[in-house]
Protein backbone atom coordinates (compact mmCIF):
# COMPACT_ATOMS: atom_id res chain seq x y z
CA UNK A 1 0.00 0.00 0.00
CA UNK A 2 1.21 3.67 -1.07
CA UNK A 3 1.56 5.47 2.06
CA UNK A 4 3.39 8.66 1.09
CA UNK A 5 1.43 11.50 2.86
CA UNK A 6 1.38 15.11 2.18
CA UNK A 7 1.60 15.49 6.21
CA UNK A 8 3.92 14.96 8.02
CA UNK A 9 3.28 11.21 9.98
CA UNK A 10 3.81 11.57 13.68
CA UNK A 11 6.75 9.49 15.18
CA UNK A 12 5.49 6.64 17.85
CA UNK A 13 6.85 7.53 20.80
CA UNK A 14 7.37 4.72 23.94
CA UNK A 15 4.91 6.57 26.13
CA UNK A 16 1.87 8.90 25.49
CA UNK A 17 3.39 12.63 25.35
CA UNK A 18 1.57 15.46 26.08
CA UNK A 19 2.51 17.77 22.81
CA UNK A 20 3.15 21.40 22.92
CA UNK A 21 0.17 23.44 21.40
CA UNK A 22 0.53 24.50 17.92
CA UNK A 23 -2.31 27.27 17.10
CA UNK A 24 -4.16 26.66 14.04
CA UNK A 25 -2.27 22.92 13.10
CA UNK A 26 -5.50 21.61 12.39
CA UNK A 27 -7.40 24.63 11.04
CA UNK A 28 -7.14 23.39 7.13
CA UNK A 29 -8.96 19.97 8.20
CA UNK A 30 -12.39 20.01 7.23
CA UNK A 31 -14.58 17.23 4.92
CA UNK A 32 -16.62 17.64 2.05
CA UNK A 33 -19.93 19.65 2.32
CA UNK A 34 -22.95 17.60 1.12
CA UNK A 35 -24.18 18.53 -2.00
CA UNK A 36 -28.01 19.61 -2.01
CA UNK A 37 -28.79 15.71 -3.40
CA UNK A 38 -27.43 14.91 -0.25
CA UNK A 39 -29.03 17.25 1.88
CA UNK A 40 -32.55 17.40 1.42
CA UNK A 41 -33.77 13.92 1.01
CA UNK A 42 -32.58 14.09 5.05
CA UNK A 43 -35.01 17.18 5.61
CA UNK A 44 -31.79 19.55 5.83
CA UNK A 45 -31.94 22.84 3.49
CA UNK A 46 -29.59 21.78 -0.04
CA UNK A 47 -27.07 24.95 0.83
CA UNK A 48 -26.19 27.19 3.26
CA UNK A 49 -29.51 29.53 3.97
CA UNK A 50 -29.20 33.07 3.56
CA UNK A 51 -31.15 33.70 6.96
CA UNK A 52 -28.55 30.74 8.79
CA UNK A 53 -27.50 33.10 11.87
CA UNK A 54 -31.39 33.15 12.43
CA UNK A 55 -32.20 29.11 11.57
CA UNK A 56 -28.86 28.10 13.22
CA UNK A 57 -29.68 30.02 16.82
CA UNK A 58 -33.45 28.62 16.77
CA UNK A 59 -32.22 25.33 16.13
CA UNK A 60 -30.18 25.61 18.98
CA UNK A 61 -32.90 27.04 21.20
CA UNK A 62 -34.67 24.02 20.11
CA UNK A 63 -31.95 21.59 20.77
CA UNK A 64 -31.72 23.43 24.40
CA UNK A 65 -35.06 22.80 25.39
CA UNK A 66 -35.36 19.31 23.45
CA UNK A 67 -32.06 17.57 25.01
CA UNK A 68 -32.02 18.49 29.18
CA UNK A 69 -28.36 17.16 29.03
CA UNK A 70 -26.86 20.12 26.37
CA UNK A 71 -27.54 23.33 28.71
CA UNK A 72 -26.53 21.42 31.56
CA UNK A 73 -23.59 20.96 29.88
CA UNK A 74 -23.07 24.26 28.47
CA UNK A 75 -23.23 25.73 31.92
CA UNK A 76 -21.30 23.34 34.62
CA UNK A 77 -17.36 23.43 33.02
CA UNK A 78 -15.71 25.19 35.49
CA UNK A 79 -12.43 24.90 33.26
CA UNK A 80 -10.55 22.90 35.72
CA UNK A 81 -8.35 21.49 33.03
CA UNK A 82 -8.79 17.76 33.22
CA UNK A 83 -10.03 16.79 29.72
CA UNK A 84 -7.41 18.58 27.84
CA UNK A 85 -5.19 16.00 27.36
CA UNK A 86 -7.54 12.88 27.21
CA UNK A 87 -8.46 13.56 23.40
CA UNK A 88 -6.60 11.48 20.76
CA UNK A 89 -7.05 14.08 18.00
CA UNK A 90 -5.57 16.64 20.51
CA UNK A 91 -2.15 14.09 21.33
CA UNK A 92 -2.11 13.56 17.79
CA UNK A 93 -2.38 17.03 16.42
CA UNK A 94 -0.99 19.55 19.36
CA UNK A 95 -4.09 21.90 17.56
CA UNK A 96 -5.66 23.40 21.12
CA UNK A 97 -9.10 23.41 19.78
CA UNK A 98 -8.91 20.01 19.63
CA UNK A 99 -8.48 19.81 23.29
CA UNK A 100 -12.23 18.69 24.06
CA UNK A 101 -12.96 21.80 26.42
CA UNK A 102 -11.96 24.24 23.68
CA UNK A 103 -14.36 22.32 21.31
CA UNK A 104 -17.21 22.68 23.88
CA UNK A 105 -16.17 26.33 23.68
CA UNK A 106 -17.19 27.02 20.22
CA UNK A 107 -20.98 26.41 20.49
CA UNK A 108 -20.78 27.21 24.60
CA UNK A 109 -19.39 30.85 23.58
CA UNK A 110 -21.88 31.28 21.13
CA UNK A 111 -24.76 29.74 23.86
CA UNK A 112 -23.88 32.43 26.47
CA UNK A 113 -24.09 35.59 23.82
CA UNK A 114 -27.36 34.52 23.12
CA UNK A 115 -29.20 32.43 25.67
CA UNK A 116 -27.53 34.03 29.36
CA UNK A 117 -28.40 37.01 30.98
CA UNK A 118 -24.57 37.41 31.30
CA UNK A 119 -23.24 36.78 28.12
CA UNK A 120 -26.53 39.33 26.72
CA UNK A 121 -25.48 42.13 28.89
CA UNK A 122 -21.38 41.58 29.70
CA UNK A 123 -20.38 39.63 27.15
CA UNK A 124 -16.52 39.84 27.08
CA UNK A 125 -16.64 39.29 30.54
CA UNK A 126 -18.01 35.54 30.04
CA UNK A 127 -15.95 35.11 26.98
CA UNK A 128 -19.57 35.08 24.88
CA UNK A 129 -19.34 35.55 21.28
CA UNK A 130 -21.61 36.71 18.05
CA UNK A 131 -22.25 33.85 16.10
CA UNK A 132 -20.30 34.85 12.53
CA UNK A 133 -19.10 32.97 9.36
CA UNK A 134 -15.70 32.76 10.94
CA UNK A 135 -17.78 30.81 13.90
CA UNK A 136 -19.63 28.97 11.96
CA UNK A 137 -16.56 28.06 9.58
CA UNK A 138 -14.22 26.55 12.99
CA UNK A 139 -17.69 24.83 13.87
CA UNK A 140 -17.31 23.25 10.70
CA UNK A 141 -13.82 22.67 10.76
CA UNK A 142 -13.48 21.69 14.95
CA UNK A 143 -16.93 19.10 15.08
CA UNK A 144 -15.29 17.17 12.13
CA UNK A 145 -12.27 16.51 14.36
CA UNK A 146 -14.28 14.98 17.10
CA UNK A 147 -15.12 11.26 16.91
CA UNK A 148 -18.03 11.63 19.71
CA UNK A 149 -16.09 9.00 21.55
CA UNK A 150 -16.92 10.20 25.22
CA UNK A 151 -13.51 9.28 26.67
CA UNK A 152 -12.98 13.22 27.56
CA UNK A 153 -16.14 12.84 29.66
CA UNK A 154 -14.89 9.57 31.74
CA UNK A 155 -12.22 12.44 32.97
CA UNK A 156 -14.12 15.33 33.72
CA UNK A 157 -15.45 15.63 37.57
CA UNK A 158 -18.92 16.22 36.08
CA UNK A 159 -19.48 13.98 33.48
CA UNK A 160 -19.45 16.81 30.79
CA UNK A 161 -19.70 14.49 27.28
CA UNK A 162 -18.18 16.62 24.38
CA UNK A 163 -19.98 13.85 22.25
CA UNK A 164 -23.42 15.30 23.10
CA UNK A 165 -22.03 18.91 21.80
CA UNK A 166 -20.62 17.72 18.85
CA UNK A 167 -23.83 16.01 18.10
CA UNK A 168 -25.42 18.77 18.53
CA UNK A 169 -22.78 20.81 16.46
CA UNK A 170 -23.34 18.97 13.51
CA UNK A 171 -27.23 18.94 13.60
CA UNK A 172 -27.09 23.20 13.62
CA UNK A 173 -24.74 22.88 10.94
CA UNK A 174 -27.11 20.51 8.75
CA UNK A 175 -29.70 22.62 9.48
CA UNK A 176 -28.35 25.89 8.11
CA UNK A 177 -27.64 23.65 4.95
CA UNK A 178 -23.98 23.01 5.61
CA UNK A 179 -24.06 18.94 6.11
CA UNK A 180 -21.08 16.44 5.85
CA UNK A 181 -21.40 14.52 2.27
CA UNK A 182 -19.97 11.39 3.77
CA UNK A 183 -22.43 10.88 6.68
CA UNK A 184 -24.94 12.37 4.68
CA UNK A 185 -25.13 10.52 1.70
CA UNK A 186 -24.58 7.21 3.46
CA UNK A 187 -27.24 8.14 5.38
CA UNK A 188 -29.29 8.83 2.25
CA UNK A 189 -28.63 5.42 0.80
CA UNK A 190 -29.91 3.66 3.77
CA UNK A 191 -32.91 5.29 3.32
CA UNK A 192 -33.15 4.48 -0.47
CA UNK A 193 -31.28 0.75 -0.35
CA UNK A 194 -31.30 -0.57 3.10
CA UNK A 195 -27.30 -0.46 3.57
CA UNK A 196 -24.57 2.69 3.52
CA UNK A 197 -22.95 0.70 0.50
CA UNK A 198 -25.72 0.95 -1.61
CA UNK A 199 -25.98 -2.61 -2.31
CA UNK A 200 -28.95 -3.64 -3.89
CA UNK A 201 -30.88 -7.20 -2.88
CA UNK A 202 -29.68 -9.23 -6.03
CA UNK A 203 -25.54 -8.04 -5.14
CA UNK A 204 -26.43 -9.45 -1.76
CA UNK A 205 -27.43 -13.08 -3.21
CA UNK A 206 -24.28 -13.06 -5.17
CA UNK A 207 -22.35 -12.45 -2.50
CA UNK A 208 -23.73 -14.46 0.53
CA UNK A 209 -23.59 -17.58 -2.31
CA UNK A 210 -20.28 -16.92 -2.91
CA UNK A 211 -19.07 -17.11 0.60
CA UNK A 212 -21.22 -20.36 0.85
CA UNK A 213 -19.38 -21.63 -2.11
CA UNK A 214 -15.72 -20.58 -0.55
CA UNK A 215 -16.77 -21.91 3.08
CA UNK A 216 -17.51 -25.64 1.75
CA UNK A 217 -14.16 -25.53 -1.04
CA UNK A 218 -12.10 -23.99 2.42
CA UNK A 219 -13.54 -26.97 4.85
CA UNK A 220 -15.72 -29.36 3.57
CA UNK A 221 -19.08 -28.06 5.51
CA UNK A 222 -21.96 -26.54 4.06
CA UNK A 223 -22.38 -23.67 6.21
CA UNK A 224 -25.25 -21.63 5.42
CA UNK A 225 -25.61 -17.77 4.70
CA UNK A 226 -29.27 -17.43 4.36
CA UNK A 227 -31.43 -14.53 3.07
CA UNK A 228 -34.74 -13.30 3.57
CA UNK A 229 -35.86 -16.65 5.27
CA UNK A 230 -39.47 -16.17 6.53
CA UNK A 231 -40.11 -17.71 10.09
CA UNK A 232 -36.31 -18.23 11.27
CA UNK A 233 -35.32 -17.56 14.88
CA UNK A 234 -32.71 -14.56 14.56
CA UNK A 235 -32.73 -12.08 12.29
CA UNK A 236 -29.03 -10.76 12.32
CA UNK A 237 -28.42 -7.48 11.42
CA UNK A 238 -24.73 -7.04 11.15
CA UNK A 239 -22.66 -3.58 9.26
CA UNK A 240 -22.73 -3.86 5.52
CA UNK A 241 -19.27 -3.63 5.72
CA UNK A 242 -19.22 -7.60 6.92
CA UNK A 243 -20.51 -8.40 3.05
CA UNK A 244 -17.33 -7.13 1.47
CA UNK A 245 -14.88 -5.45 3.07
CA UNK A 246 -11.75 -7.15 4.94
CA UNK A 247 -11.40 -8.60 7.40
CA UNK A 248 -15.11 -8.03 8.00
CA UNK A 249 -16.20 -10.66 5.97
CA UNK A 250 -14.23 -13.24 7.75
CA UNK A 251 -16.23 -11.90 11.42
CA UNK A 252 -20.03 -12.47 8.89
CA UNK A 253 -18.07 -16.22 8.10
CA UNK A 254 -17.58 -16.80 11.88
CA UNK A 255 -21.10 -15.78 12.58
CA UNK A 256 -22.51 -18.26 10.55
CA UNK A 257 -20.11 -20.53 11.84
CA UNK A 258 -21.36 -20.03 14.97
CA UNK A 259 -25.15 -20.26 14.09
CA UNK A 260 -24.61 -23.49 12.15
CA UNK A 261 -22.85 -25.29 15.19
CA UNK A 262 -25.40 -24.01 17.40
CA UNK A 263 -28.51 -25.15 14.84
CA UNK A 264 -30.12 -21.96 15.29
CA UNK A 265 -32.15 -20.96 12.45
CA UNK A 266 -31.10 -17.40 10.76
CA UNK A 267 -31.56 -14.71 8.35
CA UNK A 268 -30.54 -11.81 7.37
CA UNK A 269 -32.71 -9.57 5.59
CA UNK A 270 -32.02 -7.47 1.87
CA UNK A 271 -34.60 -4.37 3.22
CA UNK A 272 -32.59 -3.96 6.90
CA UNK A 273 -29.16 -4.77 5.33
CA UNK A 274 -27.75 -2.11 7.74
CA UNK A 275 -26.88 -1.99 11.47
CA UNK A 276 -24.55 1.10 11.34
CA UNK A 277 -26.39 4.09 12.06
CA UNK A 278 -25.08 7.46 11.00
CA UNK A 279 -28.11 8.95 12.13
CA UNK A 280 -26.08 9.33 15.10
CA UNK A 281 -23.23 10.92 13.87
CA UNK A 282 -25.37 13.81 12.64
CA UNK A 283 -26.99 14.17 15.71
CA UNK A 284 -30.28 13.74 14.11
CA UNK A 285 -32.62 11.49 16.19
CA UNK A 286 -35.70 11.51 13.11
CA UNK A 287 -33.52 10.10 11.05
CA UNK A 288 -31.59 8.03 13.24
CA UNK A 289 -35.36 6.69 14.04
CA UNK A 290 -35.72 6.68 9.85
CA UNK A 291 -32.73 3.92 10.09
CA UNK A 292 -33.72 1.93 12.45
CA UNK A 293 -37.41 1.90 11.75
CA UNK A 294 -36.11 -0.80 8.51
CA UNK A 295 -35.20 -3.33 11.33
CA UNK A 296 -37.59 -3.20 13.33
CA UNK A 297 -40.18 -3.69 10.24
CA UNK A 298 -38.25 -6.50 8.38
CA UNK A 299 -38.03 -8.39 11.87
CA UNK A 300 -41.98 -8.39 11.88
CA UNK A 301 -42.31 -9.22 8.28
CA UNK A 302 -39.93 -12.28 7.86
CA UNK A 303 -42.05 -13.53 11.96
CA UNK A 304 -38.38 -13.75 13.70
CA UNK A 305 -38.16 -14.53 17.28
CA UNK A 306 -34.65 -12.36 18.19
CA UNK A 307 -33.04 -10.06 16.68
CA UNK A 308 -28.76 -9.83 17.06
CA UNK A 309 -26.78 -7.43 16.40
CA UNK A 310 -23.20 -8.03 14.50
CA UNK A 311 -19.84 -6.70 15.45
CA UNK A 312 -20.13 -2.44 15.03
CA UNK A 313 -19.65 -0.14 17.50
CA UNK A 314 -22.16 2.68 17.46
CA UNK A 315 -24.76 0.23 15.78
CA UNK A 316 -24.60 -1.48 19.00
CA UNK A 317 -24.96 2.15 21.20
CA UNK A 318 -27.37 2.90 18.72
CA UNK A 319 -29.66 -0.72 19.50
CA UNK A 320 -28.55 -0.61 23.11
CA UNK A 321 -29.35 2.92 24.25
CA UNK A 322 -32.38 3.89 21.69
CA UNK A 323 -33.52 1.07 20.28
CA UNK A 324 -36.33 0.74 22.48
CA UNK A 325 -37.14 4.13 22.72
CA UNK A 326 -37.23 4.96 18.82
CA UNK A 327 -38.33 1.43 17.63
CA UNK A 328 -39.64 0.04 20.56
CA UNK A 329 -41.94 -1.76 21.91
CA UNK A 330 -40.31 -5.63 21.17
CA UNK A 331 -43.47 -7.47 22.73
CA UNK A 332 -43.19 -9.54 19.56
CA UNK A 333 -40.05 -11.04 20.39
CA UNK A 334 -39.17 -13.99 22.70
CA UNK A 335 -38.65 -12.60 26.12
CA UNK A 336 -36.32 -15.47 26.87
CA UNK A 337 -33.27 -13.75 25.36
CA UNK A 338 -32.20 -10.34 25.40
CA UNK A 339 -33.48 -7.27 22.76
CA UNK A 340 -31.34 -6.47 21.20
CA UNK A 341 -28.75 -9.09 21.59
CA UNK A 342 -24.72 -8.60 20.60
CA UNK A 343 -23.32 -11.11 18.41
CA UNK A 344 -20.90 -11.20 21.27
CA UNK A 345 -23.26 -12.03 23.86
CA UNK A 346 -24.71 -14.69 21.66
CA UNK A 347 -21.85 -16.66 21.55
CA UNK A 348 -20.34 -16.31 24.80
CA UNK A 349 -23.81 -17.65 25.88
CA UNK A 350 -23.53 -20.47 23.97
CA UNK A 351 -19.97 -21.23 25.18
CA UNK A 352 -21.25 -21.29 28.67
CA UNK A 353 -23.51 -23.85 28.13
CA UNK A 354 -21.04 -25.76 26.10
CA UNK A 355 -22.74 -25.97 23.33
CA UNK A 356 -19.04 -24.74 21.14
CA UNK A 357 -15.99 -26.80 20.87
CA UNK A 358 -12.58 -24.90 20.08
CA UNK A 359 -9.23 -26.17 18.41
CA UNK A 360 -7.49 -23.40 19.83
CA UNK A 361 -4.09 -23.94 18.39
CA UNK A 362 -5.43 -23.55 14.76
CA UNK A 363 -5.01 -19.81 15.60
CA UNK A 364 -1.48 -20.17 17.04
CA UNK A 365 0.17 -18.18 13.88
CA UNK A 366 -1.09 -15.35 16.70
CA UNK A 367 -0.54 -13.44 19.40
CA UNK A 368 -3.72 -11.21 19.96
CA UNK A 369 -4.47 -8.26 21.45
CA UNK A 370 -7.66 -6.50 21.60
CA UNK A 371 -9.13 -3.26 20.96
CA UNK A 372 -12.30 -1.51 22.77
CA UNK A 373 -14.49 0.56 20.65
CA UNK A 374 -15.17 3.24 22.11
CA UNK A 375 -19.47 3.32 21.73
CA UNK A 376 -19.44 0.03 23.45
CA UNK A 377 -17.03 0.59 26.16
CA UNK A 378 -18.54 3.57 27.18
CA UNK A 379 -21.75 4.07 26.10
CA UNK A 380 -23.32 -0.20 26.39
CA UNK A 381 -23.17 -2.78 28.01
CA UNK A 382 -22.98 -6.50 27.03
CA UNK A 383 -24.79 -9.35 29.16
CA UNK A 384 -25.56 -9.27 32.58
CA UNK A 385 -22.55 -8.78 34.17
CA UNK A 386 -20.49 -5.17 35.21
CA UNK A 387 -18.00 -4.52 32.73
CA UNK A 388 -19.10 -7.25 30.53
CA UNK A 389 -18.66 -5.40 27.47
CA UNK A 390 -15.31 -5.97 28.06
CA UNK A 391 -15.37 -9.53 29.70
CA UNK A 392 -16.96 -10.97 26.74
CA UNK A 393 -15.01 -10.16 23.78
CA UNK A 394 -11.73 -11.22 25.95
CA UNK A 395 -13.51 -14.38 26.49
CA UNK A 396 -14.76 -15.48 23.22
CA UNK A 397 -10.67 -14.57 22.20
CA UNK A 398 -9.67 -16.25 25.28
CA UNK A 399 -11.77 -19.06 23.97
CA UNK A 400 -10.36 -19.25 20.70
CA UNK A 401 -6.55 -18.71 20.83
CA UNK A 402 -3.58 -19.41 22.93
CA UNK A 403 -2.09 -16.25 22.99
CA UNK A 404 -3.24 -12.92 24.31
CA UNK A 405 -2.33 -9.79 25.84
CA UNK A 406 -3.82 -6.48 26.51
CA UNK A 407 -2.29 -3.05 25.98
CA UNK A 408 -2.19 -1.12 29.11
CA UNK A 409 -4.60 -0.55 31.50
CA UNK A 410 -4.52 3.18 30.89
CA UNK A 411 -5.77 2.41 27.07
CA UNK A 412 -8.25 -0.23 27.22
CA UNK A 413 -11.64 -0.81 28.77
CA UNK A 414 -13.45 2.64 29.68
CA UNK A 415 -10.14 4.31 28.84
CA UNK A 416 -9.93 3.22 25.60
CA UNK A 417 -8.84 5.55 22.62
CA UNK A 418 -10.62 6.15 19.76
CA UNK A 419 -9.23 4.39 16.37
CA UNK A 420 -9.16 7.78 14.88
CA UNK A 421 -11.88 6.95 12.56
CA UNK A 422 -15.09 6.98 14.17
CA UNK A 423 -17.77 9.38 14.62
CA UNK A 424 -18.57 9.50 11.08
CA UNK A 425 -14.94 10.71 10.13
CA UNK A 426 -13.81 7.24 8.22
CA UNK A 427 -13.53 9.24 4.96
CA UNK A 428 -10.18 9.52 2.46
CA UNK A 429 -11.05 13.72 2.61
CA UNK A 430 -10.22 13.18 6.31
CA UNK A 431 -7.08 11.19 6.18
CA UNK A 432 -4.68 13.51 7.82
CA UNK A 433 -6.68 13.57 11.37
CA UNK A 434 -7.45 10.26 10.87
CA UNK A 435 -3.78 9.27 10.99
CA UNK A 436 -2.66 11.69 13.26
CA UNK A 437 -5.65 10.76 15.88
CA UNK A 438 -4.93 7.22 16.01
CA UNK A 439 -1.19 8.03 17.18
CA UNK A 440 -2.60 7.05 21.03
CA UNK A 441 -3.72 3.97 19.83
CA UNK A 442 -0.46 2.49 17.49
CA UNK A 443 1.56 3.77 20.63
CA UNK A 444 0.01 1.10 22.90
CA UNK A 445 -0.45 -1.19 20.26
CA UNK A 446 3.76 -0.93 19.37
CA UNK A 447 4.01 -1.72 23.24
CA UNK A 448 2.49 -4.61 23.59
CA UNK A 449 4.24 -5.66 19.57
CA UNK A 450 7.50 -4.84 21.32
CA UNK A 451 6.53 -6.43 24.59
CA UNK A 452 4.81 -9.58 24.06
CA UNK A 453 5.55 -10.07 20.13
CA UNK A 454 1.65 -9.32 20.16
CA UNK A 455 0.63 -10.05 15.76
CA UNK A 456 -2.65 -8.97 15.92
CA UNK A 457 -5.50 -6.76 17.27
CA UNK A 458 -9.14 -8.02 17.03
CA UNK A 459 -11.82 -5.43 17.03
CA UNK A 460 -15.71 -5.66 17.23
CA UNK A 461 -16.19 -2.75 15.17
CA UNK A 462 -16.32 -2.11 11.38
CA UNK A 463 -15.55 1.27 11.67
CA UNK A 464 -12.03 0.44 13.72
CA UNK A 465 -11.21 -2.65 10.97
CA UNK A 466 -11.63 0.23 8.46
CA UNK A 467 -10.01 2.21 9.72
CA UNK A 468 -6.98 0.50 11.18
CA UNK A 469 -6.33 -1.75 8.00
CA UNK A 470 -5.96 1.68 6.20
CA UNK A 471 -3.36 3.66 9.55
CA UNK A 472 -1.82 0.42 10.39
CA UNK A 473 1.33 1.25 7.39
CA UNK A 474 1.54 4.61 8.03
CA UNK A 475 3.20 2.73 11.47
CA UNK A 476 4.86 0.01 9.28
CA UNK A 477 2.77 -2.48 10.77
CA UNK A 478 0.66 -4.70 8.46
CA UNK A 479 -2.94 -3.79 7.14
CA UNK A 480 -4.03 -7.42 7.72
CA UNK A 481 -2.69 -7.44 11.40
CA UNK A 482 -6.60 -6.18 12.45
CA UNK A 483 -9.26 -9.01 12.68
CA UNK A 484 -12.84 -9.61 13.47
CA UNK A 485 -12.91 -11.54 16.77
CA UNK A 486 -15.75 -13.59 15.32
CA UNK A 487 -12.81 -14.53 12.30
CA UNK A 488 -11.11 -15.46 15.48
CA UNK A 489 -14.01 -17.52 16.93
CA UNK A 490 -15.05 -19.51 13.30
CA UNK A 491 -11.27 -20.35 12.72
CA UNK A 492 -10.92 -22.04 15.87
CA UNK A 493 -14.30 -23.44 16.04
CA UNK A 494 -15.34 -27.24 15.69
CA UNK A 495 -17.97 -28.05 13.24
CA UNK A 496 -19.75 -31.32 13.43
CA UNK A 497 -18.66 -31.72 16.54
CA UNK A 498 -21.20 -33.12 18.73
CA UNK A 499 -23.04 -30.85 21.02
S1 LIG B 1 -15.53 12.93 22.54
FE1 LIG B 1 -13.57 11.94 21.98
S2 LIG B 1 -12.98 12.91 20.06
FE2 LIG B 1 -14.53 14.24 21.01
S3 LIG B 1 -13.38 15.72 22.22
FE3 LIG B 1 -13.87 14.02 23.60
S4 LIG B 1 -12.06 12.67 23.49
FE4 LIG B 1 -11.97 14.06 21.70
S1 LIG C 1 -12.87 18.26 32.62
FE1 LIG C 1 -15.01 18.97 32.50
S2 LIG C 1 -15.13 20.75 33.86
FE2 LIG C 1 -12.94 20.36 33.49
S3 LIG C 1 -12.42 21.65 31.73
FE3 LIG C 1 -13.00 19.67 30.87
S4 LIG C 1 -15.20 19.82 30.45
FE4 LIG C 1 -14.66 21.54 31.83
Amino acid sequence: MNTKSEFAVPTLKEYPQIPVIQIGAMSHSKPFVAKAEHQQPLGFPGELVDDWQQVALRKMEELLGKYRALPVFLDSCVKCGACTDKCHYFLGTADPKNMPVARQDLLRNVYRRYFTFAGKHFPRLVGAIDLTEEVLEDWYRYYHQCSECRRCSVYCPFGIDTAEITMAGREILASVGVGQKYANEIIGKVHKLGNNLGLPGPAMINTLEGLEEEIEEDIGVAVKLPLDQAQADVLLVTPSADFFAEPHVDGLIGYAKVFHQAGISWTLSSYASEAANFGIFIGNYENMQKVAQRIRDAALELGVKRIVVGECGHAWRVAYSFWNTLIGPFDFLDPNYPVPQHVCEMTYDLIQRGALQFDRERNDDKVVTFHDSCNVSRASRMGNIPGGQFVIPRALIKAACNHFYDMAPETIHEHTFCCGGGGGLLTDDLLELRVKGSVPRMEAFKRVVEDHGVTHMAAICAICKSQFAKVFPYFEFEMDAIVSVHQLVGDALQLGVER
